[in-house]
């Protein structure tokens, strides 16, 4: 496919038209940012290997019966997606305490939950950065309709399901991750954007070791290996 014009240049991803209007290509950068966008940096290969991962994990979900975005590998930084009107609520799925969660209850990070998952909403905006919504905050801004919300909400269940399990067999603990979920032009609600180890956290089952976006916003060096061992344990 032919990449027209750049429609959204974000912080990880750029995302072209092409001839057909409902197929956009998405495309990951090595940039990476963490709080905000203060924290600034790169990560060498991380497009190819975030590429990678996520082609591999929404195949995985189509497979599974969760509707994705996911039409097709590009290149070896791109894949090509289904155009999306996407909600303007982040998913966040959680299975062990860590980063916000710890903050928010108390939980030392690591504690496993009573009752997993837990799935929070957080409002996709900038100047607001991003606040927790609860759910009669979600009633007044309208965002999503109670549908969409609860259909959404089954999906990330049903993702945290299917990728605990295959991660579980590769011996990595899912703790946590984000996701994205808009409508296509059929009013079909689907995954979109990325499932990486930018927005999951992947822990060794055996050591603890995070293998994950937490070496690069904790300063602990060996990010790129951490991401080239995710992409191994999955890659059969
Ligand atoms: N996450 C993300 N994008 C965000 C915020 C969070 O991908 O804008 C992911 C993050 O990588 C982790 C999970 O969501 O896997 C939960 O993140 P948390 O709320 O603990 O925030 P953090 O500690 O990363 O600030």
């Amino acid at each position: 496919m032919i990449p027209r014009e750049k429609l959204h240049e974000g912080k990880a991803k750029v995302v072209y038209a092409t001839d057909d209007a409902q197929v956009y290509i998405q495309d990951f950068k090595d940039s990476a940012t963490a709080f905000d966008g203060k924290k600034k940096g790169t990560i060498t290969q991380k497009g190819r290997m975030n590429n990678a991962i996520s082609a591999r994990l929404f195949a995985l979900l189509e497979d599974a019966g969760v509707p994705t975005h996911f039409l097709g590998v590009e290149t070896e930084t791109a894949m090509r997606i289904r155009r999306l009107d996407m909600f303007k609520v982040e998913f966040v799925v959680r299975n062990v305490a860590a980063g916000s969660l710890s903050k928010r209850i108390g939980y030392p990070e690591g504690t496993p939950l009573k009752n997993p998952p837990v799935v929070e909403c957080y409002y996709k905006d900038d100047e607001l950065g991003d606040p927790l919504l609860c759910q009669s905050h979600l009633d007044e801004l309208g965002v999503v309709s109670p549908e969409e919300l609860a259909r959404a909400t089954e999906l990330s269940k049903q993702v945290n399901s299917v990728l605990g399990a295959f991660f579980a067999e590769r011996g990595v603990t899912l703790v946590d991750f984000k996701l994205e979920f808009g409508k296509d032009a059929e009013g079909v609600v689907r995954l979109g954007d990325e499932i990486s180890p930018d927005t999951c956290r992947f822990w060794d089952s055996a050591t603890g070791e995070k293998l994950d976006k937490d070496r690069f916003r904790r300063d602990m060096g060996g990010v790129e290996d951490a991401y080239a061992e995710i992409l191994r344990r999955i890659s059969d």
